[in-house]
């Protein structure tokens, strides 16, 4: 199955964002924001149990869903940044967050043209690929239907003590 794909190993070092996007109803769309988002919370994120994020949010934005994952509520974000603050880890940079909210859908239904973002990535940091399963082994995992993404997933057992053999 086809889905986008974001290399967050190179979109997170890279200094000056010129990736355009084509989201009709609102022309001033940046839909990478959210698309960096999600792939983050996803993987990157710590899940933390007692999240200082959410712990700071005095405006309730920001949750920690059934599975773990965060979850920002962009209705009530006013984009004050109290969570990359609180974040011990740096997880939530500040441009995932900004006032007026964008948008990515995955461009799902419009796959007769590439998606403006994978045209201006000068990157190669977003494409479309299709994959048949998650790789961990190469650091690919899938977010929800229509997402892939590469990135050093973090995970809890990564830091439990070896046992003796
Ligand atoms: S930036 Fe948004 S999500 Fe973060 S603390 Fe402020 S209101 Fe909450
Ligand atoms: S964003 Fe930071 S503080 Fe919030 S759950 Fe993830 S790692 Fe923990």
């Amino acid at each position: 199955m086809k889905r986008l794909f974001v290399d967050l190993e190179i979109c997170s070092s890279c200094k000056e964002c010129a990736v355009a996007c084509d989201y009709f109803y609102h022309p001033q769309n940046n839909g990478i924001s959210s698309l960096r988002e999600y792939a983050t919370f996803a993987t990157i994120c710590r899940h933390c149990e007692e999240a200082p994020c959410v712990n700071a949010c005095y405006h309730h934005a920001l949750e920690r869903a059934r599975d773990g994952h965060l979850k920002r509520y962009a209705m009530r974000c006013t984009s004050c940044k109290s969570c990359t603050l609180a974040c011990p880890f740096g997880v939530i940079f500040q441009d995932f967050i900004p006032y007026l909210d964008s948008k990515c859908d995955f461009c799902v239904g419009t796959s007769e043209k590439m998606p403006a973002c994978i045209r201006s990535c000068p990157e190669k940091a977003i494409q479309i690929q299709e994959f048949a399963a998650e790789d961990q082994e190469k650091d690919i995992y899938f977010v929800g239907q229509h997402l892939a993404v590469h990135a050093r997933k973090w995970s809890r057992e990564d830091i439990q003590p070896q046992k003796k053999k």
